[in-house]
């Protein structure tokens, strides 16, 4: 059930059944010229709403901005940051326990989140919830290795070409054109690079290391819609594991 279809009413009576309530959690950032820049909660909000008719799942509305400061130079890319983001997750977990909710999981877009999502699991765990966050690039890269990708790659646009087709334009597609830091550090991924054989982290603007945004192991031209559909497939089938999984858990 979409918590924003249902009256306050039928939200009475969802909520007293100890339901698992799912959070779609993104980004509204720069993923390349060619793909949108709300793949990071349109692709989550998709998942949720194909989630939506299992038995004492309710729906909560999504949330279409996260941490992206290091996209900001890119047009488009709005950032809440962190404390934004913590503190507005933490008050809806506060605002749905108060109702009775203790279950959650946030169907997450963007790794950027993550801070903010612990700091609202932290916050659910300490009144007697859980919250679980499913980071969808991640799982999917892990059931199936050919779907490990970067940051607006192939991996990326494919999930937005099964999500909404019209929000991708491949003819838009530019080469990724990495730039080393030094002729011994190269980018391994948005924020991160290698020196020696091994990573470290260095913040700043994702223009300094991928110009046009995209950073992954797979050009974004060739995308495939079969391929985004096949990996949504995989995701929403372990997502329906989890969630029996986590209604069975004593809270
Ligand atoms: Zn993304």
């Amino acid at each position: 059930m979409l918590l924003e279809k249902m009256s306050y009413a039928q939200a009475a009576e969802a909520f007293r059944k100890d339901p698992l309530v799912i959070i779609p959690v993104g980004s509204l950032e720069q993923h390349g010229p060619q793909c949108a820049l709300g793949t990071d909660f349109l692709v989550p909000q998709f998942m949720a709403r194909q989630l939506e008719g299992i038995d004492n799942v309710i729906v909560a509305p999504t949330v279409n901005y996260g941490v992206c400061d290091y996209h900001m130079s890119f047009p488009g890319t709005v950032s809440i940051g962190v404390e934004g983001l913590s503190l507005l997750l933490g008050k809806i977990v506060e605002g749905l326990m108060s109702h009775g909710a203790r279950r959650f999981l946030v169907l997450n877009g963007h790794g950027g989140n993550t801070p903010a999502i612990d700091s609202a699991a932290l916050k659910a765990y300490k009144a007697g919830g859980i919250l679980v966050e499913f980071d969808w690039w991640v799982v999917v890269g892990q059931l199936d290795k050919r779907f490990a990708g970067g940051h607006g790659d192939k991996i990326e646009t494919e999930a937005m070409l099964a999500v909404d087709d019209s929000a991708v334009h491949l003819d838009l597609a530019l080469d990724m054109d990495p730039i080393k830091l030094t002729d011994d550090i190269a980018p391994v991924h948005i924020q991160s690079f290698r020196y020696k054989g091994a990573d470290v982290r260095i913040a700043r603007d994702t223009k300094e290391s991928a110009p046009h945004g995209w950073f992954g192991p797979w050009d974004p031209r060739d995308a495939k819609k079969e391929e985004g559909e096949e990996m949504m497939a995989l995701c929403l089938d372990y997502i329906k594991g989890l969630i029996e999984e986590l209604k069975k858990l004593e809270l």
